[in-house]
């Protein structure tokens, strides 16, 4: 059994308003040290159950702006998985990036470190959008990098849109699918803006120097995102993901099917399925935190947790419910070894009713309308 291998690298040139990732700003960071401190966690877990003898099937640089390493680090990382693990001649291997921090020789650098997708966050195309949401870059630099990202042999590349930004227009979401697929990506993220507790969006919208879109539009706007987005070649296969066929992200998959991840790097998340359950752990978030951790014991846990066999089956029913296939019964009662009938039937049956759940073909899934209430139908399963 394979698994999937997140790196996080938790730096930005500077904290954009609304993100409440594990990243912080700065104008210099401690690279090689930071590299180094992964490399030691990552021959650690190589070492112990349940990742020793298994082979990693894809790997995700994320952050933060792991653009803003060199690509010797990147490719150093890469590097040292393959020898200590083992890395599928067919892995997905995705590296995030900022289209402000690219250029065309970095993009060359980090596809000869092994790196052959990357991910963009374009978030609009509109200047008053993109200056709104504190972005470094300008849609004329998204479009540059795209370029570049093609141009350095990049076949799979991700651009990620924001929509339901104070202000904006359904109109204004559109010129943004328009933009974005004129780049001809293979993959597109798009996600409704949310106001995180901890981010300055919401310290603003507290003290109301900003307005949240009447729920009317944004849902006006998700719409349009679902409807024109496929139209133009993206099959939608999860809430905010849509794809050419074939061309699913493959990593983030993994996460939605509840398999077995490792994270490694200042606050990652790292998931271990453990029979019909699990443990997850996650890491300090300080990078100094992590890198001393590491250098006193290899590890650097923060917490962690048992997951039972009913909140991994909980976990499964709402990870999956994400993909627009759902998840097929005959694989729940083959993972659980019970019927999903017996153990959610008093949840699911008037999600069935009231038209946000649909079964099909043995396929459980969400309905147009439930996609629209999709928290509010995760909420019950949990
Ligand atoms: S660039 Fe990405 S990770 Fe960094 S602050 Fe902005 S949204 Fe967060």
């Amino acid at each position: 059994m394979s698994f999937s291998l997140y790196v996080h690298i938790p730096w930005c040139q500077s904290k954009c308003p609304y993100c409440d990732f594990n990243s912080h700003a700065a104008s210099s960071w401690p690279e090689a040290e930071y590299t180094k401190a992964l490399i030691s966690e990552l021959a650690h877990r190589a070492d112990s159950a349940p990742y020793s003898g298994e082979r990693i099937k894809t790997i995700f640089f994320g952050g933060g702006t792991p653009s803003l390493f060199d690509p010797k680090s990147i490719g150093a990382i890469i590097d040292a998985a393959n020898r200590l693990c083992g890395i599928d001649d067919d892995a997905e291997i995705t590296l995030e990036a900022n289209p402000g921090t690219v250029d065309s020789t970095k993009l060359a650098g980090m596809r000869a470190a092994g790196v052959n997708r990357i991910s963009f966050g374009a978030q609009s195309f509109n200047p008053a959008t993109l200056k709104f949401l504190g972005r470094i870059h300008s849609a004329d630099e998204t479009r540059a990098a795209a370029k570049m990202a093609h141009g350095a042999g990049f076949d799979r590349l991700n651009l990620d849109l924001i929509f339901a930004v104070p202000g904006q227009t359904v109109a204004d979401v559109l010129f943004d699918i328009e933009s974005v697929t004129a780049l001809e990506p293979d993959h597109i993220s798009a996600y409704n803006l949310t106001f995180e507790e901890g981010t300055a969006f919401f310290m603003d919208l507290k003290r109301g120097k900003i307005k949240q879109l009447p729920t009317d539009e944004q849902a006006a706007m998700y719409q349009a995102v679902r409807e024109e987005i496929p139209r133009r070649g993206y099959p939608m296969y999860e809430i905010s993901n849509y794809a050419a066929v074939g061309h699913e992200a493959r990593h983030n998959l993994t996460y939605w099917r509840g398999e077995t991840y490792l994270g490694i790097g200042a606050g990652a998340h790292s998931f271990a399925r453990v029979e019909d359950g699990g443990r997850r752990w996650w890491n300090e978030k300080l990078p100094a935190r992590y890198i001393a951790a590491i250098q006193e014991q290899s590890i650097a846990e923060a917490g962690a947790e048992t997951i039972d066999d009913a909140t991994a089956q909980s976990e499964y029913v709402f990870l999956n419910l994400r993909l627009r296939t759902g998840f097929a019964l005959a694989d729940f009662h083959a993972r659980f070894g019970r019927n999903f009938e017996c153990i959610f039937g008093a949840i699911a049956t008037p999600l069935l009713n009231n038209g946000l759940l649909t079964v099909d073909r043995g396929r459980v899934f969400l309905t147009d309308r439930g996609l629209e209430m999709a928290d509010s139908v995760f909420a019950e399963f949990v």
